[in-house]
């Protein structure tokens, strides 16, 4: 009889080992659900990053406080490709040391430098010499795509034609085509430094170029010290006007120098 209460004794000890080892492994298998989901919400923040960094560049742009112009932001660089002092990549090597969160390479009339060198840091850029009547301008693009065939027909077609004041002033690009190629490759078209624009009438100049499709002005950047050229507009002017037509606002030093800070 002790042997039959021993055994039953036994048998039950046993079971409560089943039974602590099966809560066990339903305790490790939730587990396994959480780090499951744990996985699961992982992928879904990568998702997001990645949508993140391929969203418009408009609401990018937009993003972009006055107060980050120039120290993390800076959207008007020229390297060697045009006439800046710059090697393309060290550019970017400056802009990521120094903790720039976005810059944009502008060369005249070139996107051959972009086309080279690619960055997260890096907006891809070009700056066009043209005509809106009878205003020389010359115009930012800004997140195109820069193996577009439509734009590339927009390109310089020798190295002097990124270079030389005297013969970029001979572009015959049409604005029209021009702002239309821009959208065509995925981008913003941006009035640049419109303060030096011989334009007797900058609103009316700039509602034309609006009605061209222009999306955004530069406005943020260094008047006084912009290559000594005079000055047709006060820096009033120009945001009343980029207000008015609801015009997204850029900003850079349109720097030409070997150190980026500078200007
Ligand atoms: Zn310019
Ligand atoms: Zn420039």
């Amino acid at each position: 009889m002790k042997d039959t209460e021993e055994i039953i004794e036994n048998s039950k000890k046993e079971q409560e080992i089943v039974d602590e080892e099966i809560q066990q492994t339903e305790e490790i298998s939730e587990l396994d659900k959480n780090i499951n989901v744990d996985e699961n919400s992982t992928k879904d923040e990568t998702e997001v990053e990645t949508v993140e960094e391929k969203q418009d560049i408009r609401e990018l742009i937009k993003s972009f406080q006055p107060l980050d112009y120039f120290d993390f932001v800076n959207l008007h660089i020229h390297s060697k490709y045009s006439d800046g002092k710059a090697d393309f990549e060290d550019i970017i090597r400056q802009a990521k040391e120094l903790g720039y969160h976005k810059i944009a390479i502008c060369d005249h009339n070139t996107v051959e430098g972009h086309k080279h060198f690619q960055d997260d840091v890096l907006i891809p850029a070009v700056e066009f010499d043209c005509w809106c009547g009878y205003v020389f301008m010359h115009l930012l693009a800004y997140g195109i795509d820069v193996n577009n065939p439509v734009l590339d027909e927009f390109m310089a077609k020798s190295k002097k034609e990124t270079e030389a004041d005297i013969v970029r002033i001979w572009a015959r690009r049409d604005i029209k085509k021009l702002i239309n190629a821009i959208h065509e490759a995925g981008g913003i078209a941006v009035l640049a430094h419109p303060a030096c624009c011989w334009a007797l009438n900058l609103d009316k100049f700039v509602g034309k170029l609006v009605s061209y499709g222009l999306d955004g002005i530069e406005v943020h950047y260094p008047y006084r010290r912009h290559r000594a050229i005079i000055r047709f507009a006060s820096l009033r002017q120009i945001k009343d006007v980029a207000e008015k037509y609801n015009l997204i606002v850029t900003g850079g030093t349109d720097c030409h120098t070997r150190n980026i800070m500078a200007y």
